[in-house]
């Protein structure tokens, strides 16, 4: 019998993780799908005190989510738990081409630098697919009218290892751009690289508020797809305005009985079309002009968000058991500080052609888009920058380069 036993649903790209972690040790385990399970939901609930997936336990013992897991693996507890033998790191070996990243600039550069012949390394990060897997629906990428976003991501990938490209499901978390061979050093192996595609994207921004940290999986949630069947039925907030909240807070109706989309302007700034289907559909109820000062709670989870109206300054408590905060990302450059120049926000500058300042080093997608953030221009970027980094290394090299 299987030692680990881990709760998921689907469309749920913690619980992709938290496989992925378990699958590069070797590491088998019993998955318990609860997507429409309303026993299973509850199970987990009484056992663990939570409103999230992935819930995992190792020989009967709760030990959390994907991010305890991931502690595990990164204190090396895991490989002794499991007797996994560790890697060895030579760091002698040069790739044309490491990509960090695996959304759809990490996936678009893959395979463009794999249709070159350069035999692109891709090193994944935590999330396969990036952020695109955890949305529910993508209506605007040019061409794909399929089921899910995870199943464009999954085309994505499949195209690029067709031509050659290695997907590593590992973390960078160093780099050093001083040498040439660059290195970089993730969790399990230490690398040498001619060229380098950043395309590590954005995360959610944290709200930062009292309650935030001490509810997050008790009722606080960053992914409407992977959580939002825990809160069947009942009310619920989204926080944030832009498409991301909109699209968030549409979803979720198809769970909650309530959904308030908690908003700090007298306007949204989602485009159009949601507007518009958040008008029409009548679980949904906007305040305006307000903020999330606290988020309240007891001992089986949130009960409410304390409001304060922007205009008047009133303060009001809005009783809910779920809150869903969508108010932007944060570029992923923080192993990259110090090492490129970045902008007051923290995204990575580069020219038109994807260059940073260190020759031999590009960056394509959200983590240097402060602008569109969106699938095309990550795809579009990470294409660039694959043709950018075969050119660096045909100069490198002497070789000649066709059409320049
Ligand atoms: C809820 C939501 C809905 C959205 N809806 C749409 C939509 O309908 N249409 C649309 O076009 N866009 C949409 N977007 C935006 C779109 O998802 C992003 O613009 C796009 O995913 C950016 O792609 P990217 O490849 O640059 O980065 P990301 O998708 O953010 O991927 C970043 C990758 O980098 C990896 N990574 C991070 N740090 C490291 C590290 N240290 N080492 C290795 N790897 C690392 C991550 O694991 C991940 O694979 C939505 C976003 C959200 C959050």
């Amino acid at each position: 019998m299987a030692r680990v036993k881990i709760y998921t649903t689907d469309s749920c790209p913690y619980c992709v993780k938290a496989k992925n972690i378990l699958g590069s040790k070797g590491i088998e385990y019993e998955e318990i799908n609860i997507h429409g399970n309303e026993e299973l939901r509850d199970e987990i609930e009484k056992l663990t005190g939570r409103r999230d997936v992935p819930q995992i336990f190792i020989d009967g013992s709760h030990i959390g989510d994907d991010d305890d897991l991931e502690e595990l693996r990164v204190s090396g507890e895991l490989d002794k738990m499991f007797s996994v033998e560790t890697q060895n790191d030579n760091g002698s070996e040069i790739r044309n081409v490491i990509i960090i990243g695996s959304g759809p600039a990490g996936f678009a550069a893959a395979l463009y630098a794999a249709r070159a012949s350069l035999k692109p390394l891709v090193i994944t990060g935590n999330e396969i697919g990036g952020q695109v897997a955890k949305t529910n629906d993508i209506e605007n990428y040019p061409g794909f009218q399929g089921e899910s976003p995870t199943e464009l991501m999954k085309i994505m990938q499949e195209q690029a290892e067709r031509f050659g490209a290695e997907i590593r499901f590992d973390m960078v978390t160093e780099v050093d751009f001083e040498q040439h061979p660059f290195k970089i050093t993730t969790y399990d192996l230490k690398i040498l690289a001619k060229s380098v595609i950043i395309a590590t994207g954005a995360s959610r921004r944290k709200l930062k508020v009292p309650g935030e940290e001490e509810f997050s999986g008790r009722g606080v949630s960053y992914c409407a797809t992977c959580d939002g069947f825990f809160f069947q039925n009942r009310t619920i907030v989204v926080v944030g305005g832009s498409d991301a909240a909109a699209k968030e807070t549409l979803f979720l109706t198809r769970f909650a009985s309530e959904v308030h989309l908690i908003h700090r302007r007298d306007r949204l700034r989602s485009g159009a079309i949601f507007q518009e289907h958040l008008f029409n559909n009548e679980k949904v109820d906007i305040v305006w002009d307000s903020i999330v000062e606290e988020i309240q709670g007891d001992e089986n989870g949130v009960t409410a968000v304390r409001l304060k109206n922007v205009k008047t300054s009133e303060q009001t408590i809005h009783p809910t058991k779920g809150v869903f905060i969508a108010i932007g990302v944060v570029p992923n450059t923080e192993i990259f500080q110090g090492k490129l120049e970045l902008n007051e926000n923290g995204y990575i500058i580069t020219d038109h052609r994807q260059r940073t300042n260190v020759p031999g080093v590009f960056a394509a997608g959200d983590v240097q888009d402060q602008i569109y953030r969106q699938a095309i221009m990550a795809a579009g970027t990470g294409a660039a920058a694959a043709v950018e980094a075969e050119e660096y290394i045909a100069e490198i090299e002497h070789r000649a380069y066709p059409g320049r």
